[in-house]
């Protein structure tokens, strides 16, 4: 694996390590471009405070902290600092202005909510009807209409009950969106090593039949995840299974 452009900090609240150990296991790894797209902040009106992202008082560190690492170790790996983020519409202008004063190279769609958190469940808590599965692929076409995102990351993590007609329309309908848009999904590593319910055969058939791009992401909310190189081929032997041949770096972040 060449480049890796999905990366996690302890500042989520659910990944472990420091953000030295995933600049040094990346190297061990073979990776040559690591990507950090740690849960993006956003403001809430309201108060509410997330417990799966950064708080808005430790965006400041993450960017000083990758900034440091960036240079001390820009001899050895090259670092883009970027965000995973959910499109959510009345959120994102208040989301823009929060990161416009950081140097922030680029940033991925990661649809966990199509709302704003305090107000709906996450995706992949239980299973959704095929009213919101249409809903979910609304949104995200629409997200990755406004040109925001580099890629969809874990484009089949909603739970969905049944994969019948509805499912493979929806997807069918994502993917020929984000093939005509020349943009890539992602085949969510984290969720191949772990079985979770993504990504899932009947989506990866999708992909290959529609033709979209797809590249690895690891997910990594623990450093080892990026020295792993068996998990990194496991995950491309997985693809190429399905005839699909996964891209290896991003245009524009190379
Ligand atoms: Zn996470
Ligand atoms: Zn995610």
């Amino acid at each position: 694996m060449i480049a890796n452009y999905h990366t996690h900090t302890k500042r989520c609240g659910h990944a472990a390590g420091e953000d030295r150990e995933y600049v040094e296991e990346a190297i061990k790894g073979g990776i040559k471009i690591l990507g950090f797209a740690d849960h993006a902040p956003f403001v809430y009106e309201n108060g509410f405070v997330s417990g799966m992202r950064m708080k808005l008082s430790e965006i400041d560190g993450y960017f000083s902290s990758l900034v440091s690492l960036r240079e001390e170790y820009k001899n050895d790996i090259k670092i883009y600092i970027g965000f995973e983020s959910e499109y959510i519409p009345e959120l994102v202008e208040a989301q823009d202005k929060l990161l416009s004063d950081y140097p922030l190279d680029y940033m991925i769609m990661g649809e966990h909510f199509s709302k704003p958190e305090d107000r709906c469940v996450h995706y992949n808590a239980r299973p959704i009807d095929n009213a919101a599965l249409t809903n979910y692929v609304d949104v995200v076409i629409e997200g990755m209409k406004s040109g925001r995102y580099k890629y969809l990351a874990h484009p089949d993590m909603p739970k969905v009950a049944e994969k019948d007609e509805c499912f493979v329309r929806e997807f069918t309908r994502l993917c020929e969106f984000m093939k005509e848009n020349d943009l890539p999904v992602e085949l969510n590593m984290l969720g191949y090593v772990a079985k979770r319910n993504y990504p899932c055969d009947e989506f990866m058939r999708i992909v290959a039949e529609v033709g979209t791009k797809m590249i690895i992401g690891c997910d990594a909310h623990s450093p080892d995840y990026l020295s792993d190189r068996s998990k990194h081929k496991a995950a491309k032997g997985y693809a190429e299974s399905f005839g699909i041949r996964v891209m290896e770096k991003l245009p524009g972040l190379c």
